[in-house]
């Protein structure tokens, strides 16, 4: 039976020692909770850290054996591994880098090569148990290889991966000089998870402009797999929150906590140590508040917990004591002898005084600079459970994509954070009931266990449409059988488009001329008596005279607009004008004039812009642009307005590919009848031809045509194949007679 393996760095349980008796707790954290549903189950498994070091191999061994009780399985570190890929890459590259911090980065050769290093043992632990069939959901930026490095070597694995951090604008990730690598192996993944949309555009837009991979809205095509980018935000589990308010504990921890502060309203605040939560700009706005407004003195307290992190680290070394010292200075400036402003904890609390401080504050205060999602602001929503209360949340946090009935701010502009906190403090209850319901609502249907569900869905749908696509895809088996068809056929027609069928895109449209190996790919098709072939293309007819005309090969040009039979003259395809380029070329002149490395192709009935060597937004974001100011002006004059690959044409309506390929079929019976083509002309042509016809798309993208191919080069190849069958066929014929 096939089986689900989680995997992340850390395990989630923590291991201590007592008398040589190693004590096992399980993680109670959100990840843990949702993700419990599927790892407990069966055979199914978590593999990650167990986040202590072994003194020896029966450690292990011990650890080991308490570990797959609970269907945990450990992948062991060193310590110099825990420095040099946990602390070093992941923490002082990806973490500064994906969290805008950039000048925290420290590039360091032997951090990448540990990296390297511990996500291949990950692997190792994965291919150790995985089997075909099985799914594997690998989490976070700890193991961005994990994806591709499993991939290489089992194929056929259902994987998945999530990221819980921020994945920033391309500016940034470019920075990382190991970029390319890191990307070709996350997308070794089926699915691609972030919180937000804005991390899922960031990613496609890394991964278009730093590998050669083929996009269509949130779907990659890279090495013949399509991969999908999809954003989840990822939830809590609001239930245990609500739940645990009404416990005993909680409710006395409240009670305590409102006795302590029974003159005062409670700002909360809870982070990690981390220079990316905006724990100073926060300060700073409370000592603004409580100079600018000495009525809260005595009437507000900022309960402040942090929580240690990576304290040993130099900049968060640093943070902790710029923030003992802001602390120590509010305090001593505005304390009297009954009212303390910042109550300040460094160190963690029991999920029992959390909920009760959730419970009771008049206000959670949750500004990062950056963070991926922030479950703070969920669980103090999740704890309201009178419906009062006021989150005030910083934009750059993922959470404020969906809370936005929070007061959203920008945690750089400390005058509005000031403004919100006053607001905050002076919303009227009906107010304050009104937006924590809608938020309510929202954190409980968009809890954890949904979260796990849509996207365990999401995979097994792109494992559908992957199948689905494959199914059309010409391999082995089905060549086979194109070729028996093709050689059991006496009479054949083959439809060739030129541009990204037979050869690939060139930034520049006069270098991609056919090379000799396609030529001879040409000749020997076109040498057998019983092949018609005509090459169809969008190209102007002298250009595709100058390179075929030497053939015994029909060419259709200009979509249609230039005819030429083997042995005869051009003809041009009657009753078309081109009277009405003279309206369309000066709008076609200011775009070129706007836009550097684009330019205009002219030919007899079309113009064509080309934006293949323009910036590649800038190019997409014009060509947009173009089309809607070209709509109007072309459908008035009976014009057809094209989008193809990196070009707008604008040609004339009775012009089709489609149309003059009927033609050319009625002029005899074909008993085979191919075509091949990668544009949005060459569907007009496949939606033309009978069903039982040989419709091929040159690129992966839905289409009308029957099957598909990857690329030029499998073109090339299934051409080749079909030559040689002629070749084969005519030897073995001649032998026979
Ligand atoms: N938390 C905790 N103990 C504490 C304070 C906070 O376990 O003393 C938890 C808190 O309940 C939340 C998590 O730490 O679930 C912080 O998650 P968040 O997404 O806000 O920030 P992160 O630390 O993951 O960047």
């Amino acid at each position: 039976m096939s089986k689900t393996i989680i995997i992340s760095n850390r395990l989630p349980v923590k291991i201590t020692k007592d008398h040589e008796e190693f004590i096992l707790k399980q993680s109670e954290g959100g990840l843990a909770t949702g993700l419990g549903s599927i790892y407990r189950q069966g055979n199914n498994v978590w593999i990650g850290w167990p986040g202590v070091e072994c003194s020896s191999v029966e450690e292990e061994k011990l650890i080991s054996e308490k570990l797959s009780e609970i269907n945990l399985l450990p992948v062991f570190l060193t310590q110099e591994d825990i420095n040099l890929y946990y602390e070093g890459f992941s923490n002082e590259i990806l973490w500064p880098v994906f969290h805008y911090h950039p000048t925290y980065a420290v590039y360091e050769q032997s951090y990448w090569d540990s990296y390297v290093s511990v996500n291949n043992k990950f692997k190792d632990a994965v291919l150790a148990i995985s089997e075909p069939g099985d799914i594997i959901w690998i989490h976070d930026y700890q193991l961005l290889l994990l994806p591709g490095l499993i991939r290489a070597e089992q194929p056929d694995l259902t994987i998945g991966f999530f990221q819980h951090i921020p994945f920033p604008s391309h500016e940034l990730f470019r920075l990382i000089p190991w970029r390319k690598e890191i990307l070709e192996n996350m997308l070794g993944a089926d699915l691609i998870g972030f919180h937000t949309f804005d991390d899922a555009r960031h990613f496609l837009s890394a991964a278009t402009r730093v590998l050669p991979v083929q996009s269509s809205a949130n779907v990659l095509s890279y090495n013949e797999r399509q991969i999908v980018i999809e954003s989840f935000p990822m939830g809590i589990d609001n239930n245990k929150f609500e739940q645990l308010t009404y416990e005993q504990l909680v409710q006395d921890n409240i009670e305590k906590l409102k006795k302590s502060f029974q003159y005062s309203k409670v700002i909360l605040s809870i982070d990690r140590l981390d220079y990316s939560k905006g724990i100073l700009n926060r300060l700073q706005t409370y000592q603004m508040l409580l100079q600018k407004n000495p009525e809260y003195i005595g009437k507000v307290v900022l309960y402040m917990i942090i929580v240690p992190s990576r304290d040993t680290v130099k900049q968060y070394k640093e943070l902790r004591d710029e923030i003992d010292k802001v602390v120590g200075n509010i305090n001593a400036q505005y304390r009297t002898l009954n009212w303390l402003p910042v109550h300040y904890y460094y160190r963690s609390f029991e999920i029992e005084m959390l909920a009760a401080l959730y419970n009771l504050a008049d206000i959670c205060l949750v500004t990062p600079m950056r963070d991926g999602m922030n479950l703070v602001s969920k669980e103090y929503i999740a704890c309201r459970t009178n419906n009062t209360g006021v989150l005030i949340l910083s934009e750059m946090a993922g959470a404020a994509k969906e809370l936005i009935d929070s007061i959203i701010v920008n945690p750089n502009n400390i005058g509005e954070m000031y403004r919100a906190i006053i607001e905050g403090l002076d919303m009227p209850e009906p107010e304050q009931q009104r937006r924590m319901t809608q938020m309510r609502d929202i954190v409980s249907k968009f809890n954890i266990r949904h979260w796990v569900k849509i996207y365990m869905d999401r995979l097994q749908e792109v494992k559908l449409m992957q199948a689905s696509l494959q199914a059309k895809h010409i391999g082995s088996q089905r060549r086979h059988i194109i070729e028996k068809e093709y050689s059991a056929a006496s009479n054949r027609i083959l439809f060739l488009d030129y541009d990204g069928t037979l050869v690939g895109f060139d930034t520049n449209i006069n270098k991609a001329s056919p090379d000799t190996e396609l030529m001879s790919i040409l000749h020997q098709l076109s040498s057998d008596p019983s092949n018609t072939v005509v090459i169809i293309s969008g190209r102007k007819h002298e250009n595709l005279e100058e390179w075929f005309g030497h053939l015994p090969i029909d060419i259709i040009a200009e979509h249609g607009a230039w005819q030429k039979k083997h042995r005869t003259e051009w003809v041009e395809q009657p009753g078309l004008s081109n009277h009405w380029k003279q309206d369309i070329f000066p709008i076609l002149e200011t775009f070129t004039d706007r836009t550097p490395g684009s330019f205009i192709e002219e030919k007899t009935y079309s113009l064509v812009w080309h934006y293949r060597k323009a910036e590649k937004d800038l190019g997409e974001l014009r060509a947009n642009d173009l089309m809607a100011n070209l709509r109007y002006i072309t459908a008035d004059k009976g014009l057809h307005m094209l989008p193809g690959n990196k070009v707008v044409e604008v040609k004339n309506m009775e012009v089709n590919k489609g149309k003059v390929a009927l033609t050319w079929l009625s002029n005899d019976s074909y008993d085979f009848v191919m075509a091949l083509g990668d544009d949005h002309t060459d569907e007009d042509m496949f939606k033309a031809f009978s069903h039982d016809s040989v419709t091929i798309k040159v690129g992966s993208n839905i289409s009308a045509a029957r099957f598909y191919l990857n690329d030029y080069k499998e073109v090339r190849q299934l051409l080749r194949t079909l030559a040689e069958k002629n070749d084969v066929e005519s030897t073995e014929n001649q032998n026979s007679k």
